[in-house]
Order: structure tokens, then sequence, then C-alpha cells
């Protein structure tokens, strides 16, 4: 987590973000949408800073949020929790994520499993918790598990499998049978699930399955969400943990030293988004579905090949049909030659299986219409 300079080395996310803003590329590196979210939410928050609520709130989240976290499980998903016991706000999922590990591993003979390539913060937190990393690979083009190597990754050892459904950097949605196949894996090795779903609401070509909705699979998992994409919030960092009570402590134990409290006058402003009709949901699963279109087509036109994403912010591309061998090399030189900034998949993977992302770029689909096609403009330069 240190880097050579004895400073702590930048994420993938910061570097690349900070390259757009040096060379005023397109960032469709990071993903953050560049839009503000719903009326409502904004108001919200403002009204609650204008109302006093500026003062540290109580340490599972204020009870409007908590309660509607309970109730936006159960409309979508028909799942039942107890707001009080059930529900945990945390600093975005990345501290769920972060506390959900530090509070479950035990030590250095419990291993976690993790999809790969997977999202930064994994890999890390993992190795804080101080557990194993075990990671099953996900494959161009359709990025599901291969069952047989997840059935190998999953020993009595594993003390978690944590699933992330819609999947960053892939794109993927996990079928029913993967998920399935979690959930009687998890429950033969007596592991714990922690499934990240934080694009559940990004879904175009679903359906999503949570995970927790599987017969057999709610007593032991807790599933993590958060209000950054749903609502075009990612700067306020409202995430949260949902799941068993005693699990759900656990977390709580871990996240009262790291943040003790956090975003007090956005939490009531997340709880009115949670609360906003069908007709916001459909519309924010509608947009991502153009918007990963208006990609898909752009990047087809400029040559690369193009997987078809079902869920996240996010489109993966195979530049090898342009001649690149080295993803990373390319996206460090594409500001430059295309004005575009984009996150090689080699990022999101562990060392020993970078070889089989070489050539995939990640672009984030994010972004305004306009902001999407002036960047198949510019990618349609690379061809000439
Ligand atoms: N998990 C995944 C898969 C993500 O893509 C992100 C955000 N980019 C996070 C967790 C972190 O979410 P938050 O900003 O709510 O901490
Ligand atoms: N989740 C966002 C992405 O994958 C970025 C979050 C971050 O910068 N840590 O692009």
């Amino acid at each position: 987590l240190i880097g050579a300079d004895g400073s702590p080395a930048p994420t993938i996310f910061a570097e690349m973000s900070a390259l757009a803003t040096a060379t005023g590329a397109l960032n469709l590196g990071q993903g953050f949408p560049d839009e503000d979210g719903p009326a409502e939410v904004l108001d919200a928050a403002r009204a609650a800073i204008a109302g006093g609520r500026n003062q540290y709130p109580p340490g599972r989240g204020v009870p409007e949020l908590l309660e509607a976290i309970a109730e936006h499980q159960r409309r979508f998903y028909g799942l039942e929790l107890d707001p009080a016991r059930e529900v945990l706000v945390t600093a975005g999922a990345t501290e769920a994520l972060a506390a959900t590990l530090l509070a479950l591993v035990d030590g250095p003979d419990d291993e976690v499993v993790v999809f790969e390539p997977h999202y930064d913060s994994y890999a890390a937190c993992v190795a804080l918790s101080g557990a194993r990393l075990r990671t099953v690979p996900l494959r161009w083009p359709d990025f599901q598990p291969d069952l047989d190597e997840l059935e190998a990754a999953v020993t009595d050892r594993t003390r978690i499998i944590l699933v992330n459904d819609p999947h960053n950097p892939t794109g993927a949605v996990f079928s029913r049978e993967a998920l399935g196949r979690i959930v009687a894996l998890a429950d033969r090795h007596d592991a714990v699930i922690v499934t990240d779903e934080v694009y559940e609401h990004l879904v175009h070509r679903g359906p999503h399955v949570p995970i927790a909705t599987l017969p057999g699979a709610a007593a032991r998992t807790l599933t993590i969400s958060s209000a950054g994409k749903t609502f075009r919030t990612t700067g306020w960092k409202i995430g949260w943990v949902s799941g068993p009570a005693e699990l759900v402590d656990a977390v709580l134990a871990v996240k009262q030293f790291l943040t003790y409290v956090n975003g007090s006058p956005f939490q009531p402003a997340i709880a009115v988004g949670l609360r906003l009709p069908d007709a916001f949901f459909r519309g924010v699963s509608a947009d991502m579905r153009r918007k990963s279109e208006i990609l898909g087509e752009g990047l087809r036109a400029a040559g690369f090949d193009v997987s078809t994403p079902a869920g996240s912010y996010f489109t993966v591309a195979d530049a090898a049909a342009l001649g690149v061998s080295d993803a990373a090399e390319f996206c460090r030189a594409l500001p430059e030659r295309a004005g575009v900034v984009a996150i090689p998949l080699t990022a999101f993977a562990t060392r020993e299986r970078r070889d089989e992302y070489r050539t995939l770029v990640r672009f984030a689909a994010c972004k305004r219409d306009e902001v999407l096609q002036d960047a198949a403009t510019r990618l349609s330069a690379l061809r000439s």
C-alpha cells in the first residue's frame, strides 16, 4: 500500500483523474457521474443543514435512513429487515467493506475468496485484515464465474466469499446459477457471503438477483450498498450494510473506531432518495442503458472489440484489434493521443493473473451523452 518513495501509492482512480485534469482529456476513467443527482435529494440535504442537523448522528445511522433502507430492501427485493438491528450506515460502501473484512477475519489462516478482476479496495482490505486472498477469474467476454474454479477455491479455510454484483470493472451481472452455487458453497464450508451491490439499480440487462434473496442465503449474508451511484452523490459517502444482527453488530464494532459516524445531513437526504417513486429508479436504469449503448457503439466504430455489459457504470473493450499488446501502456498514452482517459483492466487484477487481462480497457459510461459522443469521435482518430 506504500509506494517506492514511502508515501501512499495513489489509487489507479486518483492517478487517472489527475492525468485527465493535467491533459484536459475526457475522464472515462474514474466512475463518477458528471451531473448532479435528483433535486429532491439535494434539496433535502440543504434543508437538513439549514435545520441544524450538523452534529454527530446516532452510531448506527439516523432512524429515518435506517427505516428507508429496510423499506427499500422490502420494496425491491421482498427482504425483511429490522431497521434498528439489521442495518448500519457507513462512510460509503468503502468503509462497509473495510469494516466488514476487519470484523469477520480472525487471522492469517482465514481466506477470502474474491472474483477477479475486482474493485481495488478488495485486495487492499483483505491485506489489512490479515487474511489470505483467493481469487477466481472472470473471463472475457461474458465475465461469468467458472463454477468449477469457484468450487476449487472455496474450502473450510474460507471465511468470506466476497461478491460484487453488478460487477465493477466488467459490467457483468451474475447468473442465478452462479449465485446459487456461491450460496451452496458458503453453506457447505460455513462461510459468510459479503455482497457489494452498489450498482443494484444500474442494471440494464437484468435481472439482478440480490444473493440474500436466494433460499438459505439471508442468514449468512451481509449486503453492502451505497447512495453514491444510484443518486449521483459519490462525494457524500453514504453507504450501508444489512443482514443478520450479530454480523451487523460485529461490523459496527469496527466502524465505530474507523469513522465513528458520518454524513449527518446527507443521511436524511438519502432517506428521501430511497423513497422516490419507481419511475426514478426505472429512469436510472434506462439512462445507464442508453449511455452504455452510446459508448459501446463509439468504441466499436473506433475499432475495439466490445463486451456487452449488463450493469454497472462500465464497459470493457479489447484493444487487441487496434494492435495494442499492453493496455496499461495504451492507457498512459491515450490522453495525449486521443484526449480520453480510460483504465487498463490489469489495474483490477492480482499480479499472478494480470496477463489474462493484458489488452482489456475499462471505460466509464456514467457521463453526459454529449461527453460520450465526443469521446467516441476522439477515439475514432485512433484508426487513422
Ligand atoms: N464497490 C464498488 C464495486 C465500487 O465500484 C465502488 C465505487 N466506486 C465502491 C464499492 C465504493 O463505494 P462508495 O463510494 O460508496 O464508498
Ligand atoms: N468506484 C469508482 C470506480 O471504480 C471510483 C472510486 C474511487 O475513486 N475510489 O471508478
